[in-house]
């Protein structure tokens, strides 16, 4: 027996921190919504009662260390599975981007062996297991689009945002997420106003939408990679209706309406980019079929 299940990335629209809690996390408030560029994860029913990971990527961990071994293994003690899966993970989300990668391959391995192993689970069980294997990984088991709270783990829904291209660009670097939040002064930063952004969202209100993009994050990582900053400046130059660096970075995503600017943009960032993509955002949520 086998599924198929496709694990979207992410890109936060708006992404505030609020303070450091007691606990260690951050206090956030995110709007994030899926885009279509998907990894595709497979899951194949094996009657020995292990794990195997298979990725052909190599900057993929194939053992404990994948996010998608931890949600396997969460399931399997949490109700004694007695019997093992293979997953093979396709990679097309670029690693360490900012993207959310891992967690959405740790959300569509819940998903799948939900029904792999034919566990009954409801989406919101789904999503309050993932968020012991990391923050992102509540959202990216329902998708769609959602404000976020808490350490990331508090969800909510919102329809989703107005149509438009997402173009999609990320230099030849990696960041450090634990790096970016270690420099965050929070007090020095330019807030986003995330009610601001909720509201253009509800309203279906793309120009307000473009103004209310905003990344607490955004500042530290560019002091830290100038390569980011001039992507967004030329991304802005081919003429984005709005630029703003998604998570900790380094990905860049422009928005923009009209096909023939899409192409302008993405063409003129080829070459000069590790990876550039033009996707349009998932407005659906996932379902349990
Ligand atoms: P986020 O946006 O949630 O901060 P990210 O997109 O920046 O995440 P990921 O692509 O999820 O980052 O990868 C971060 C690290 O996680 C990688 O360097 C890798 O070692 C590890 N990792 C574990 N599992 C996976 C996976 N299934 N896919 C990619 N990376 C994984």
């Amino acid at each position: 027996m086998k599924v198929l299940v496709k694990a979207p990335a992410k890109i936060n629209l708006s992404l505030d921190v609020l303070y450091k809690r007691p606990d260690g996390f951050h206090e956030v408030e995110m709007i994030m919504t899926t885009i279509d560029l998907a990894d595709r994860v497979e899951l194949t029913l094996l009657e020995e009662n292990k794990i195997h990971i298979l990725s052909h990527n190599r900057y993929v961990p194939d053992d404990q260390r994948n996010l998608a071994y931890q949600a396997a293994k969460l399931l399997k003690d949490r109700f004694n599975i007695e019997k093992g899966v293979e997953i093979i993970i396709e990679k097309t989300i670029p690693v360490a981007a900012g993207l959310a990668g891992g967690s959405s391959d740790a959300a569509a391995t819940l998903r799948g062996l939900n029904k792999l192993w034919d566990l009954g689970l409801t989406m919101d069980e789904l999503a309050e297991m993932g968020s012991e294997i990391g923050s992102d990984v509540s959202f990216c088991v329902y998708g769609g689009t959602a404000l976020a709270k808490g350490r990331g783990e508090i969800i909510t829904e919102l329809p989703a945002p107005p149509t438009c291209w997402v173009i999609l660009a990320k230099p030849f670097i990696g960041v450090s997420t634990a790096e970016v939040y270690r420099r965050l002064e929070l007090e020095k930063m330019d807030h986003p106003n995330i009610k601001e952004m909720a509201g253009a969202i509800k309203n279906n209100d793309y120009q307000s939408v473009c103004n209310n993009v905003g990344n607490v994050l955004e500042e530290v990582t560019l002091n830290l990679h100038p390569e980011v900053a001039q992507i967004k400046d030329q991304m802005k130059r081919f003429g984005a209706d709005a630029v703003l660096m998604s998570g900790s970075g380094p990905t860049v995503f422009g928005i923009v309406q009209h096909d023939s600017r899409m192409h302008r943009i993405y063409n003129g960032l080829r070459g000069f980019c590790d990876q550039v993509f033009a996707v349009r955002m998932l407005g659906e949520r996932h379902t349990l079929d």
